[in-house]
């Protein structure tokens, strides 16, 4: 069987985390800090807040770029789900902007029209632009920036996707005011559950270090504010840390699989591979997602993929059509067509770092009978 997705793990970082087991330190300890260190070095941010999941990540992340009641934030409806939840826990807004057909990332010039639209309505109502780096590829980050700056606004970059990528060279994370990035174990690197906010602002990495651990702040560890346990325990951490120290050779063995995959599918009747941006100086493969195109049906080629033993999934169904936001926002089907058409054509094939190429070879064997 071959898996939709696999970590890396070598016994050393087995060895790692039972090594914390025999300390008395179980959490708040020398691992996760070394861990923020690690992560924020290579990423070439000036501080690195760990934390037990994506998701908390960018719920604090927007706690700190003071996203608050009533607020507009804009982003991506081409995602997964976290991104928008984590405006709701504020009691704030998302404003959808339609994607790039070729990336799937936020369409950097209709965001400026919303924003330009929106701020010329009601100034101030939008606090944050919350762009998602999809699949591992950064957005075009550069028009984002600019119009954030023209009407003051914070830029969040949910970079859960994007550990390592990089746009005109400069590392995805680190391009707006915070950066937040996801261990879970289909991730580039993984902590079993984790993720960890990167900022080069003393006072919202201060700020997300007190809430992370119920508020506490100073000396006196006072609960200043309404903080969480969003804490990420030393088992994890030295597993991350681990996993840390070998990040360029897991990050080229999975870009190996791509390139398998690329090779495989290149002039495959009906199948489109992934587009990568000339503003992506380095792609960080985190899924392996190709376009089943018209006549060809998306849904029944994962059915026949999944009668030959290979699974494959849905990358992604896009958030305004998800029975919640429905439901809440009364979206429907005609809001966001590119992303809509990306989430009824986009395939994403079994991939990890581990895979082997007979097992592409497998993959892409049945591919090619369902697509014949
Ligand atoms: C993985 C992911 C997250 C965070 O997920 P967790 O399961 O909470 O770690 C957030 N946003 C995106 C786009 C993701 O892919």
């Amino acid at each position: 069987m071959i898996p939709m997705s696999s970590p890396d793990i070598t016994d050393a970082e087995r060895k790692a985390v039972a090594d914390v087991l025999y300390t008395p330190t179980l959490s708040m300890g020398p691992q996760v800090e070394a861990f923020e260190r690690s992560v924020a070095s290579y990423i070439g941010a000036s501080h690195g807040i760990a934390v037990n999941s994506g998701t908390s990540g960018l719920h604090l992340a927007m706690i700190a770029a003071d996203v608050q009641e009533g607020d507009l934030v804009v982003t991506t409806p081409f995602t997964f789900i976290a991104t928008a939840n984590c405006i709701l826990y504020r009691g704030a807004r998302p404003v959808f902007v339609d994607v790039d057909p070729d990336t799937g990332n936020i369409d950097p010039l209709l965001a400026a029209y919303a924003i330009s639209a929106i701020e010329t309505k009601r100034p101030r109502q939008i606090t944050a632009v919350l762009p998602v780096h999809v699949f591992g590829q950064p957005c075009d980050m550069a028009p984002i920036l600019d119009v954030a700056r023209r009407y003051h606004l914070l830029v969040i970059e949910d970079a859960c996707e994007a550990l390592g990528s990089e746009y005109k060279g400069r590392k995805a994370g680190t391009l707006g005011s915070l950066g937040v990035f996801g261990f879970y174990p289909n991730k580039q690197i993984t902590t079993g559950e984790g993720g960890m906010i990167v900022t080069n602002d003393d006072k919202q990495a201060e700020m997300c270090r007190a809430l992370r651990n119920h508020g506490r702040t100073g000396q006196n560890q006072g609960h200043t504010e309404l903080g969480y346990n969003y804490r990420l325990d030393e088992m994890s951490a030295a597993l991350g840390l681990a996993q840390m120290g070998r990040i360029d050779e897991i990050l080229s063995k999975r870009a190996q699989v791509a390139a398998w995959y690329n090779e495989r599918l290149a002039g495959m009747e009906l199948v489109q591979l992934p587009v990568i941006a000339p503003t992506t100086t380095r792609m960080s493969w985190f899924v392996y997602v190709v376009r089943i195109l018209a006549p060809a049906r998306r849904n029944d080629v994962m059915n026949s993929l999944a009668a030959m033993g290979i699974p494959s999934r849905v990358y992604f169904t896009p958030i305004h059509l998800t029975p919640y936001y429905r439901k809440q926002f009364d979206y429907g089907r005609g809001y966001f067509p590119v992303a809509e058409h990306l989430g009824d054509v986009s395939l994403a094939l079994p991939f990890s770092g581990v895979m082997t190429e007979d097992q592409v070879d497998t993959v892409c064997d049945a591919l090619r009978k369902v697509m014949a």
